[in-house]
């Protein structure tokens, strides 16, 4: 069955993006993308109004939504699509994330004012507005504030794996993402596989234990990923019996590395997340 063009990975105004969900569903579709899912951080705040947005729209829209885990050490992103996004079980798992988001906010400020930097949580609160509050924000208030160039900057220096700002929590776990995610209807595909920092022997612990624990997908094709990685990622999808995922991650139209709608090209034989999604 040939499967219509989809966008299955993307980011709006709350989280980290700079779009409405309605902005996103126009350009989508302009961009010739057929079915397109708004996966934000932590959050279902933009679903509803997405699905509003595609009652005039010849785009079909999947809820979505992509949930920081923890895994050993790490931290993972478990992409949920297709679930109830008024389940309240879904519901009570996100309060607790919204809830730890601002708490670790409140940590990184305080990290950064160690540093000498002014005390940045006001203005982040502020950027973030009814979006799910994350290190981008304070990426966006310490450009503003002149403490760096640029947000790659912000993370290079402060906010990235390993940097004062990466503030360690205690995320959900992998386990517990995948099974709010099913148990709300939903598919739970791992985002992103190469892009945690990880050696490539790690990756594949991960997409191992990741099935164990009941994933039902892995992303094959997002933008940076090189072509002998998903050649690789596509045969652990077939090794363990897991369908794939696709898409662009946009989150701001001044990150020139992706669009909305735009990833690499592929070929594989496994089953793609939509043969499922499609169904009902
Ligand atoms: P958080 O959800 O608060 O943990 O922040 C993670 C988000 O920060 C990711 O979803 C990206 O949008 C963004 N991010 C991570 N690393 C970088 C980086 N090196 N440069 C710019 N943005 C980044
Ligand atoms: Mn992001
Ligand atoms: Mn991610
Ligand atoms: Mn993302």
């Amino acid at each position: 069955m040939e499967l219509p063009y989809s966008d299955l990975h993307c980011h709006s105004c709350y989280s980290d993006g700079e779009l409405t969900p309605a902005e996103l569903l126009q350009i989508a579709a302009e961009r010739g993308v057929k079915v397109f899912a708004l996966t934000d951080h932590d959050t279902v705040a933009g679903v509803q109004e997405l699905r509003a947005a595609a009652v005039d729209s010849s785009v079909k829209v999947l809820s979505g939504a992509e949930l920081t885990c923890g895994w050993g050490r790490g931290m993972v992103h478990i992409i949920g699509l297709g679930f109830d996004e008024t389940d309240s079980l879904l519901g009570e798992y996100l309060q607790g994330l919204d809830k730890l988001r601002l708490e670790r906010a409140g940590l990184i400020a305080q990290k950064l004012v160690k540093r000498n930097i002014p005390d940045l949580l006001p203005r982040v609160i502020e950027l973030a507005g009814t979006g799910q509050i994350g290190r981008p924000h304070f990426a966006q208030a310490m450009v503003e504030a002149g403490v760096v160039n640029n947000e790659a900057q912000a993370f290079n220096r402060y906010l990235g794996a390993g940097k004062v700002g990466d503030v360690k929590v205690e995320w959900p776990t992998m386990e517990q993402g995948i099974n709010i995610i099913r148990q709300s209807g939903g598919v739970a595909v791992l985002a992103h596989p190469t892009k945690y920092n990880m050696t490539f022997t790690k990756v594949r612990i991960m997409i191992e234990s990741f099935n164990e624990q009941g994933g039902d997908a892995i992303e094959i094709s997002y933008p940076g990923i090189e072509s002998g990685h998903t050649l690789q990622l596509d045969k652990l999808a077939t090794k363990y019996e897991m369908m794939i995922s696709a898409g662009s991650d946009f989150h701001k139209k001044q990150f020139h590395w992706t669009a909305i709608g735009k990833y690499p090209g592929y070929s594989s034989n496994n089953a793609h997340v939509l043969s499922k999604l499609l169904q009902h």
